[in-house]
């Protein structure tokens, strides 16, 4: 593979290589490799010495402090991100809020929040999805009614990934009641100190703690706290899963994992040749989409936006993490409840995020095949 890469690639590939192995903290890289649950100092600890290389945000511009690296080059940090073991960064700053502000936010917000979030110094969370309101989001109830320069918000938002870490959150809210229900939200962003801000644990069906309620009573936020125009959250919104989804295909991990799968098949000598025959077939299919993301990110390389195809490569990622969670448990079977069922169990949570995989096809349908 690494053949199709120029002499340029091949030594940034070293000096990436190079630098994980030698600044990922040891501890870091033992829970990732075992699939641990990494804990906000851990996050904290790796984007501080990302920061300081200057490596945290390859897809921010560089004059906000991007790195200026190309989609091949970005493609490349990926790989080896899993390949050395290193976590992946949340995305809900830097991979979310950040190019919202970028593009829609004006220079106060800028100068105000990309600092903060490109040193690790602020963490943040998506609060979209409400009960009720997940995958017909634009149906959301949550109010931000105006009292001169603050908009008191009400409502509550649900399965908020990191919330109980987070300093900010960016909030979808109902700033006037209109005909067509995708008019009149507004892209809000609120201190998690703001009084009126309950965080709620939900417990995944794996033990886990990652996700949240948060319950928003007379929250009292400035209005300059509005990114965009009043009622131009949903475009707003758009724009930001589409960023989303393109990075929930998680190639390189999915590599990484179809790695261990097979030194331990090899290892244990187990699982019969239909088990093979699954777990190759799915090899074949993530190279195909491994191609599939390299062409959406010269496209973006072009400046062309993420677009409807960005669905393609969700379904198709999370369809391929399930599976190797999947055949991981049944190649292990009753040995596999330390790390592997959990995983399994956890991994159902792929189809669902970032717009379940149902509603991606309806995307699909829509906007590509126009049908
Ligand atoms: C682990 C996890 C983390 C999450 N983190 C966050 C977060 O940080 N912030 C946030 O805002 N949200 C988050 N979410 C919420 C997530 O975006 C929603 O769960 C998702 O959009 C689905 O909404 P819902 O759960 O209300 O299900 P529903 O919308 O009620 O859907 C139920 C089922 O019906 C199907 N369905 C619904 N409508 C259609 C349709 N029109 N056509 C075909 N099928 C349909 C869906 O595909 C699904 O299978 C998270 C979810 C999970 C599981």
């Amino acid at each position: 593979m690494d053949l199709a890469f120029s002499p340029e690639e091949r030594a940034f590939r070293e000096e990436v290589r190079e630098f994980i192995a030698t600044r990922l903290p040891e501890d870091i890289r033992r829970k990732v490799q075992a699939g641990d649950p990494l804990v906000k100092d851990d996050y904290a600890r790796w984007h501080r010495i990302l920061h300081e290389q200057g490596w945290v945000a390859p897809n921010w511009p560089k004059e906000y402090g991007g790195t200026g690296w190309t989609p091949v080059q970005k493609h490349i940090w990926e790989e080896e991100v899993s390949y050395g073991w290193a976590p992946r960064l949340l995305p809900f700053g830097l991979s979310m809020v950040a190019p919202v502000i970028i593009e829609f936010g004006n220079d106060e917000q800028r100068a105000r929040y990309l600092p903060k979030i490109h040193s690790g110094e602020e963490f943040w969370c998506q609060g979209y999805s409400e009960p009720g309101s997940g995958s017909d989001l634009a149906s959301l109830q949550t109010r931000a009614e105006r009292d001169g320069e603050t908009y008191v918000i009400n409502g509550t938002k649900t399965w908020i990934t990191a919330a109980q870490w987070a300093d900010w959150i960016f909030v979808l809210a109902r700033t006037s009641q209109e005909p067509k229900k995708q008019d009149g939200i507004s892209f809000i962003l609120a201190d998690m100190t703001t009084p009126g801000i309950t965080v709620r644990p939900i417990q995944t069906i794996d033990g886990g703690r990652e996700i949240n309620e948060v319950h928003l009573e007379n929250v009292r936020v400035p209005v300059t706290n509005r990114v965009g125009g009043e009622g131009e959250g949903w475009n707003i919104a758009k724009f930001l899963l589409e960023h989303e989804r393109t990075g929930t295909a998680g190639i390189p991990g999915c590599r990484q994992q179809l790695e261990s799968l097979y030194e331990l098949l090899a290892h244990e000598k187990i699982g019969d040749r239909r088990l093979h025959e699954r777990v190759a077939q799915v090899e074949i299919e993530l190279e195909a989409l491994a191609f599939t993301e390299l062409r959406t990110l010269a496209a973006e390389s072009a400046g062309k936006r993420p677009g409807p195809e960005s669905s393609i490569l969700k379904i198709k990622g999370t369809e391929i993490q399930q599976a190797i969670s999947e055949l991981a448990l049944d190649a292990l079977g009753p040995y596999a409840e330390r790390h592997v069922a959990p995983k399994y169990f956890n991994y159902r949570k792929t189809s669902i995020y970032a717009g379940s995989n149902e509603i991606q096809k309806n995307i699909i349908a829509k906007r590509i095949l126009k049908l």
